[in-house]
């Protein structure tokens, strides 16, 4: 009898545990650094999701953060309740849970992302002591391209752990990855599992092996109306995947909707302490003999920051070119001093 109370007080005790978890994700503040086309898109994905109960937005440019912190107010009545403020004010984001950059300079048509290294690492530099002053306890999660070599450099700067400082990654890359595959397959892309790793950019990389539908591998697909994948195909699909910020680009400037969704998503897993799997970028350690450069690799999202990296199966020219991207991010890396 003894031993069936302790069972249940200790069930009870557990589920407290969760739901204060659960309860506090509701208090949450995040900030979000730069208030252009990706960080209005990221409040704004957040907003209608109820990521946060209040959400900042700072950047330099007052008349820009002022204008659309009062947009996003003035759709408050139809979403869960929320503060949104902004200011051009680093104060504003004071005591946030979680700080997202995306603040600094983005593609021009033809301009590839590692070109965009050295101006925004320099903003970088200037902005997160700043940041670190007002908001010492918090996650820091980097959008700002290139992504990689920005996270890297974050996490110099700030000498924040590891886990803490995290960027985007390739969970844009792999959405578009999921949703070209499910599109050729005729699929739910919900029921298509693949990721693209390494860097997020020009050497990024497909993991067709490891690619299912159903627990069916894809190298295996071949289902009635809903076809195969040859090796035309596949080649295709990854130029798709490779070219899309620059086909968006192209038309209309900037790529917001996606990007915003993916980060409220990655928000989401650390304020509800998920424990989501996404191939975030995070500082491996003798990952697959690659260690001391941030890429993308599907990791354990969760109050903690980037919990663990998961040792997914890699084929032999999947591994080689993990490491290729770890070299070419570690030579930007290098190339700015760090
Ligand atoms: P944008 O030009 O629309 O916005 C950038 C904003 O940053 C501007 O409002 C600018 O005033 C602000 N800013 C500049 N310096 C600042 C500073 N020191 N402090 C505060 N704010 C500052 O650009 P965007 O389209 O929003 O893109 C932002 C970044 O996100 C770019 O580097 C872009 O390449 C990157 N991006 C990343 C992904 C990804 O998957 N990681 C996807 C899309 C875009």
């Amino acid at each position: 009898m003894i031993k069936v109370k302790s069972f249940f007080k200790e069930v009870v005790r557990k589920l407290s545990d969760r739901h204060d978890v659960i309860m506090s994700s509701g208090a949450n503040k995040i900030a979000i650094i730069g208030a252009g086309s990706v960080g209005a898109t990221i409040a704004y994905a957040c907003m209608i999701r109820g990521v946060a109960k209040q959400i900042a937005l700072y950047d330099v440019v007052k008349s820009k953060v002022d204008a659309e912190v009062l947009d996003l107010n003035h759709g408050l009545q139809f979403v869960p309740m929320a503060s949104i403020e902004g200011s051009d004010d680093v104060a504003i984001c004071k005591d946030a849970d979680v700080v997202v950059i995306t603040a600094g300079a983005k593609q021009k048509p033809g301009q590839t992302r590692m070109d965009l290294a050295g101006a925004n690492a320099e903003i970088c530099k200037k902005l997160l002591p700043q940041l670190l002053s007002v908001a010492p306890n918090a996650i820091y999660l980097l959008v700002t391209n290139p992504v990689d070599v920005i996270t890297y450099i974050a996490m110099k700067i700030t000498g924040l752990p590891p886990p803490r400082v995290f960027g985007s990654g390739t969970v844009l890359d792999s959405s578009r990855f999921r949703f070209l595959i499910a599109q050729r397959l005729k699929l739910a892309v919900q029921n298509v599992h693949a990721y693209i790793a390494g860097e997020h950019g020009d050497s990024e990389i497909p993991l067709w092996s490891s690619a299912t539908v159903a627990n069916i591998p894809l190298h295996e697909w071949a289902v009635m109306h809903h076809g195969k994948l040859s090796v035309r195909d596949r080649t295709e699909i990854f130029q798709n995947v490779k070219s899309a910020a620059q086909q968006i680009i192209a038309g209309k400037g900037a790529t917001n909707y996606a990007i915003g969704l993916a980060t409220a998503k990655i928000l989401e897993a650390v304020l509800r302490d998920d424990n989501r799997v996404l191939p975030v970028s995070s500082l491996l350690k003798d990952y697959r003999g690659i260690s001391d450069v941030c890429l993308s690799v599907p990791c354990i999202v969760n109050r903690s920051g980037v919990e663990t990296t998961l040792p997914v199966p890699l084929n032999a020219n999947e591994e080689a070119g993990l490491k290729n991207s770890a070299e070419t991010i570690r030579a930007a890396i290098k190339s700015l001093g760090f």
